[in-house]
């Protein structure tokens, strides 16, 4: 056996289609904790961790879900120049063992690369309940490489799949090369002749192969390097190869690689019947969930329902953080007194942070729930639905059906939601989508919601809320019309939703609170860190000067949000308090809550506030405004990372201040005309 020196570093890559395991893999290997989906997209950008195993450190790295390695969309590119550019000692091909003839496309790829390589057919547990074989040693033998197999979710096969690595390290693999028939080796070979000398870290067959398929890419690449003569002859080769044969190679190649693995898996796999009945257990489910008129329907009911036990169940707990707080509160206060300190600093305690951080942290069971529930229809599957059903409304609005993906996120946070349009192949459809998703009422929003509806609108609190929701998802619907027909680089057709429907899992309870708490915790740290900071900044603003009164007019605070204060006489909220508020909430929503808090004072003295500086209608728009009304400082900077942009980075933010302050004053104004 050959000897790996003990202190090099193996990095082993992780590679696969969405949805096969990989992260649930890359925790097995490295203990951590990446994060887990039943969904396409949520592994957005690669992730690294580290192992130990016999001696020898391991570096992992996941990397984002991909069908192939054209290298249409962002995640792609990722992909393929981590994999050609880093050079990983090992790539492990993550499969599903149950789908493997669609599974094994992007195995065709990584074979081209020239890489090591080891398959690891994963969810095996599945596949062995559903009674299915797998010779092993005849897939081994036709692709010429080391076969796994694992259940991520058991956990069985991990140690094997360590060995196999440790053995497949600084091999000179002799994998299979496919055949594309006579007409294409021949364009294959010269293309190849052109790119003799070529200093490119992708083999010279692949870089021929992508010529022909015309990749992009690939091709800006060549040229980049002088070799234009190869994509010359690609482009001759091609229309040859239709003129002549009269198909295009591009295709051709495609359907060579189904053939070859459609071949490989027919002959060493075999999968009963019962496989089929499950799967039709699970069709027939889809055909309710996705049927074309009650699709729509049961989606808006399952969005109702959890908003629905997002209040009812929250509530219930939020009483229990309420007391907590006042038993703090009255705790701090008499201990202050009794030290004897100076009121600033009492103040600073009650009302900066007992009042600010925590008349948002009072809304965490309300977070907390509504990220259950999103996580727990996420892991069951039913969201990947959820996109299907939505992809021909998102197509009569002329928004690509991923870009729904990105809207759900979205609930949660604007964040991660715009990075997840990286799977959006089209550079058109993905702008869209990133300048629309602002308009998601994210998480963050929710704080606002709860407080206002709290008070002032308890009997119908859910519908209240719900209708917010909608209407963030109608502005970024209609905005994206508007964007379409006016902007013409957002024209014309958008590319077809290619998404499978992943199949219902039940989730693991544990999974599904880990996600959970992975979203609540990043709440409770945002909380802790910037909410935090923005509170003390407007404490400080509210108690200086010392002649003035603490959050009087006189004060900083009060001489700011005097100054803006008039611009929101039209919207129904003209007190300086408001504009202060939505002045710090650019930093993040919260902090509109935060700030009422710090300004009012105190936990029970904010129930007192509300009702008396807003009317049912006032804080209607200002609950619209607070929507609307600006992307915050994280999902600006995620917006000009994506965009690259300043130019559109820009847009967003005045597009959105423009929307969120017409819709307001638009519904205070038509609101009073009406009530
Ligand atoms: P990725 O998109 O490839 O990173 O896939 P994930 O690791 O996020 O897993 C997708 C889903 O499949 C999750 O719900 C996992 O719990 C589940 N899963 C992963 N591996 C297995 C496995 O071996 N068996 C079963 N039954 N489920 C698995
Ligand atoms: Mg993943």
């Amino acid at each position: 056996m050959k000897t790996i020196e003990k202190s090099k570093v193996i990095t082993v890559a992780l590679a696969g289609n969405p949805n096969t395991g990989k992260s649930t893999i890359f925790n097995a290997l490295t203990g951590g904790r990446a994060h887990v989906g039943n969904w396409p997209g949520v592994t957005v950008e690669k992730k690294e961790g580290y192992f130990k195993y016999n001696d020898q450190n391991f570096s992992v790295i996941d990397l984002p879900g991909t069908y192939s390695l054209t290298g249409y969309s962002v995640d792609e590119r990722i992909a393929r120049d981590f994999i050609v550019r880093k050079r990983p000692d090992v790539i492990v091909s993550v499969t599903d063992s149950t789908n493997l003839e669609r599974n094994l496309y992007l195995l065709t790829s990584l074979l081209e690369l020239g890489v090591n390589l080891i398959l690891d057919l994963n969810m095996i547990d599945i596949f062995e309940e559903r009674k299915g074989e797998i010779d092993i040693n005849l897939i081994e033998k036709s692709l010429g490489i080391p076969v796994v197999l694992t259940s991520g979710l058991k956990n069985t096969g991990i140690e094997k799949l360590k060995d196999t690595i440790i053995k497949t390290v600084g091999n000179n693999q002799d994998h299979l090369k496919i055949d594309y028939g006579k007409d294409i080796e021949k364009a294959i070979e010269n293309v190849e002749l052109q790119l003799t000398g070529i200093n490119s870290p992708y083999p010279r067959r692949f870089l021929a192969l992508k010529i022909l398929e015309g990749d992009i890419e690939i091709i800006e690449e060549v040229k980049r390097q002088g070799f234009d003569n190869a994509v010359k002859t690609g482009v001759y080769e091609t229309s040859k190869l239709e003129k002549e044969f009269g198909f295009d190679p591009e295709t051709e190649i495609i359907e060579k690689r189904y053939g070859l693995i459609q071949s490989i898996v027919r002959r060493s796999v075999y999968k009963p019947a019962y496989a089929e009945e499950k799967l039709s257990t699970s069709d027939k489910i889809d055909r309710i969930l996705t049927n074309k008129w009650l699709g729509i329907p049961i989606f808006a009911l399952m969005m109702w329902i959890t908003f629905q036990l997002t209040f009812t169940l929250g509530d219930f707990f939020a009483d229990s953080i309420d007391a907590f707080f006042g038993w703090f509160s009255g705790l701090s206060s008499g201990w202050l007194t009794e030290i004897n300190a100076p009121s600033w600093i009492s103040s600073f305690i009650s009302d900066g942070i007992i009042g600010g951080v925590g008349s948002v942290v009072i809304f965490l069971p309300n977070i907390m729930i509504l990220f259950l529930l999103l996580s727990f229809l996420e892991d069951v599957g039913y969201m990947a639905r959820a996109a299907f059903v939505m992809d021909r409304i998102m197509h009569a609005i002329g928004l690509p059906g991923k870009s729904f993906i990105s809207i759900i996120l979205g609930f949660g946070c604007n964040v991660p939601a715009v990075m997840s349009t990286r799977t959006i192949s089209s550079e058109k459809d993905r702008l869209l989508t990133i300048l629309i998703n602002p308009f998601i009422s994210c998480s963050a929003r929710l704080p606002v919601y709860l407080l206002f509806t709290g008070i002032l609108f308890t009997k119908n609190q859910g519908l209240v809320v719900f209708s917010l929701y909608t209407l963030g998802i109608l502005v970024a619907v209609l905005s994206a019309k508007l964007f379409k027909s006016t902007i013409p680089i957002l024209k014309g057709p958008v590319s077809p939703l290619v998404m499978e429907l992943p199949p219902y899992r039940i989730p693991s309870a544990g999974g599904v609170i880990i996600h959970m708490w992975e979203r609540s915790s990043l709440f409770l740290k945002k909380a802790g860190t910037i909410i935090f900071a923005g509170v003390i900044v407007i404490w400080f603003l509210a108690s200086f000067p010392l002649s003035a009164e603490y959050a009087g007019e006189a004060s900083l605070a009060g001489q700011l949000g005097k100054f803006l204060a008039p611009v929101f006489k039209p919207a129904g909220f003209p007190f300086w308090q408001a504009a202060v508020a939505l002045f710090f909430g650019i930093i993040a929503k919260e902090i509109v809550v935060g700030t009422f808090g710090t300004l009012f004072g105190g936990e029970g003295k904010l129930a007192a506030a509300i009702p008396v500086y807003f009317s049912q209608l006032s804080a209607y728009s200002f609950m619209v405004m607070s929507l609307l009304y600006i992307p915050c400082i994280a999902s600006i900077g995620v917006i000009y990372r994506e965009t690259n942009s300043w130019k559109w980075t820009a847009f967003s933010v005045l597009y959105s201040v423009l929307a969120g302050y017409l819709s307001a004053v638009l519904i205070y104004q038509i609101g009073s005309f009406l009530l």
